[in-house]
């Protein structure tokens, strides 16, 4: 089978991959620099460039794209590299397979989606122990009205989608029930993507952390969670996952969550409008990883938001007495030195 290098290129952002083997990356200008692994290298020799997904080091002269480090990291040839890329990078949401995953959604699909997305709100609302989950996460229960969060019960949506005189075949196809039957949400707190009065999409999270995996989404393309909402302004801020994006809404702005740390197909098409992108990526180093290849993409219009020492993500902030406030003064930084780049260049 023919193996898609420029595919692998793109699904597997370099700096993201040089990160997750244990190389300290630092940002200077577009590009990224770090000691190099493949020689002694007592200064950063090894630079990466995210614009062409390569890197070379200046040192020992290695060099080549995502798939040439990982040979020589892992000291394996070019097909086992390439299968461990794709093993050590799985969608960051899992999608149940379906037989035929639809492209569009239908009318009829959007009423069965936006059906239940309310009986999983209602669900929620009756469920204390989940209401006290989404409060210790930091949600607000006007938050939890305004974005229609909820909960699957596990046994609900059948009989509820059946006396509705909705398709459960259908159901299946959206991702909503597996084949046996059973709700593919089943016990998880559901965020949905809302587009106006719809329902467009929905992920599930675990809630015991026991269970995996941690996301799971409908058999339907990954949306920019929250898009809808954050559409128009000049200024949006783009985060990592559902429950960071979910702190920031509750503080006001207007805000897009990626749902990992990897674009979307229309994630730089939809964003091209907003005059800055604010980038409020996870701390550890896929995050930033993440955060400045992406800024790299955006150019002159990403602020690349640090956040405080010892928080994980803007999430765990948000639940801290002077989160808010410690995370407006990151963002003021952040425009600061986009602007301190902008007078200098
Ligand atoms: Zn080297």
């Amino acid at each position: 089978m023919a193996i898609d290098v420029e595919r692998i290129k793109r699904r597997h952002a370099i700096a993201e991959v040089v990160a997750a083997h244990g190389v300290p990356l630092r940002p200077v200008g577009s590009r990224l620099v770090a000691r190099c692994p493949f020689h002694e290298d007592g200064r950063a020799s090894m630079v990466v460039y995210p614009a062409t997904s390569s890197y070379y080091c200046f040192g020992c002269g290695a060099g080549g794209d995502v798939i040439d480090f990982v040979r020589r990291v892992e000291r394996v040839g070019f097909r086992e590299a390439v299968a461990l890329l794709g093993a050590e990078r799985p969608e960051p949401i899992d999608r149940p397979v379906m037989p035929r995953p639809p492209l569009r959604l239908s009318l009829d699909d959007r009423l069965m989606l936006t059906a239940a997305c309310e009986l999983y709100h209602e669900t929620l609302l009756r469920t204390p122990g989940m209401l006290r989950y989404v409060e210790t996460r930091g949600v607000a229960p006007w938050l939890t009205r305004y974005c229609r969060l909820g909960y699957s019960d596990g046994t609900s949506l059948a009989p509820y989608l059946k006396r509705r005189r909705l398709s459960l075949k259908r159901a299946q196809e959206l991702g909503l029930l597996f084949p046996s039957g059973d709700e593919t949400m089943a016990g998880r707190v559901v965020i949905p993507d809302l587009r106006g009065a719809h329902c467009g999409w929905m992920v599930g999270r675990i809630v015991d952390g026991l269970r995996s995996p941690k996301y799971r989404g409908l058999a339907l393309p990954r949306p920019l969670l929250g898009f809808e909402r954050a559409r128009g302004h000049q200024r949006v801020f783009l985060t990592e996952g559902p429950f960071d994006w979910l702190t920031l809404v509750g503080w006001g702005l207007p805000a897009c969550a990626l749902l990992g740390t990897q674009p979307g197909a229309d994630t730089l098409r939809l964003l091209a409008r907003a005059r800055s992108v604010v980038l409020v990526l996870d701390t550890d180093d896929s995050g930033r990883a993440a955060a400045i290849a992406l800024a790299a993409s955006i150019g002159d219009r990403a602020r690349v938001v640090e956040l405080p020492e010892g928080v994980k993500d803007v999430n765990e902030l948000g639940v801290q007495p002077d989160g808010r406030e410690a995370f407006f003064r990151a963002v003021d930084e952040a425009e600061r030195r986009a602007r301190d780049v902008a007078s200098a260049g």
